[in-house]
């Protein structure tokens, strides 16, 4: 089984989480908490990090008005990557509204542009789910695409925001540190988690997972002494060092469980399965407890995705032997 069951939660609701930070609810398969894009606004801006995917944008929007604000008066948007669930509605949002600038890591940069590649190999994971996960892909405008540089400082809605480049994940990832109210916007670096359960998971999809670059990614966010981060998957957490102290052991924990199954011949339905055991074991009793726990962590990481993404990375390290294609 690939995908988690949908749920009856329409989105777009939106928390004032810190001063000027809102956090909208993009209900994403009918569930709380799966995706949040994160809104910052001052009298003369409004921008987002984040902006999900385009088959949440009604919510998104939804999300904007109960903040308080109109979501045509949108200035800017900082993603922390290009992956469908976090910037899947940017090229729709950049169509209909030419006031917004768009910032992304420079290897982003031109699958926003012209995202035939990247629909290409999400189009190879998700098959006939694409439209239905993450609806239209539209081009952004290459002249409101804006590349940002490792460690610069950006204005948004009154905020500064540091840039970090933050890879393991993907390549290309960012988490923006703000210092003023001491948070950072992690994306996906800083793994999944659901309220009520302590579990940070860490998203293992292909194709440029990178566990040694995450671990370095990793001390740059300890080393910014934030008192909070923001997940898109999951919302805000205080325990920092905690949480940051559990996302390379889980990660290496996944990584071992993929080898093991690889190299004893498993294929990568049952990897999955072993990884979704994994996920329902850490979650714990307490979390398994509350409705919608599993299907929650189920769609912010689906389990085939982190065992595709292990398997090329062990695959291409030498570390297990290729599977038989077919045909061959
Ligand atoms: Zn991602």
């Amino acid at each position: 089984m690939r995908y988690a069951e949908s749920g009856q939660f329409a989105g777009g609701t939106a928390t004032q989480v810190d001063e000027r930070i809102w956090a909208i609810d993009l209900g994403f398969q009918g569930w709380d908490q799966v995706i949040y894009a994160y809104l910052l606004a001052s009298p003369d801006e409004l921008v987002l990090i984040e902006t999900g995917p385009t088959s949440t944008l009604p919510a998104l929007q939804a999300g904007i008005a109960a903040a308080g604000f109109d979501p045509a008066a949108l200035t800017k948007i900082f993603l922390t990557h290009i992956h469908l669930d976090h910037a899947g509605a940017v090229g729709v949002i950049a169509r209909e509204q030419p006031d917004v600038t768009i910032f992304v890591h420079p290897i982003g940069a031109p699958h926003l542009i012209d995202p035939g590649k990247l629909v290409n190999s999400a189009g190879r994971l998700y098959t006939d789910r694409m439209d239905a996960l993450w609806g239209e892909v539209a081009p952004a405008p290459a002249e409101r695409v804006v590349s940002l540089a490792d460690g610069e400082t950006v204005e948004a809605a009154g905020h500064v925001l540091s840039v970090l480049f933050t890879p393991g994940h993907a390549s290309h990832h960012i988490a923006y540190w703000d210092p003023d109210p001491g948070v950072v916007f992690t994306g996906d670096v800083a793994g999944v988690r659901m309220p009520g359960s302590g579990y940070a998971l860490p998203p293992a999809p292909p194709p440029d997972l990178a566990p040694d670059e995450w671990a370095v990614s990793i001390d740059r966010l300890r080393q910014t002494g934030a008192r909070r981060l923001y997940l898109t998957h999951g919302g805000g957490f205080d325990d920092v060092d905690a949480h940051l102290a559990q996302i390379m052991p889980n990660l290496d924990a996944v990584e071992a469980i993929c080898r093991t199954a690889m190299l004893a011949g498993a294929d990568d339905d049952e990897v999955a399965a072993l990884l979704q055991a994994e996920t329902e074991a850490r979650i714990g009793p307490d979390g398994l407890a509350i409705p919608g726990m599993v299907e929650r962590y189920g769609w912010a990481s689906p389990s085939f995705l982190s065992a595709l993404g292990f398997r090329r990375l062990l695959t291409r390290r030498g570390d297990v032997p290729a599977p038989p294609r077919p045909g061959r």
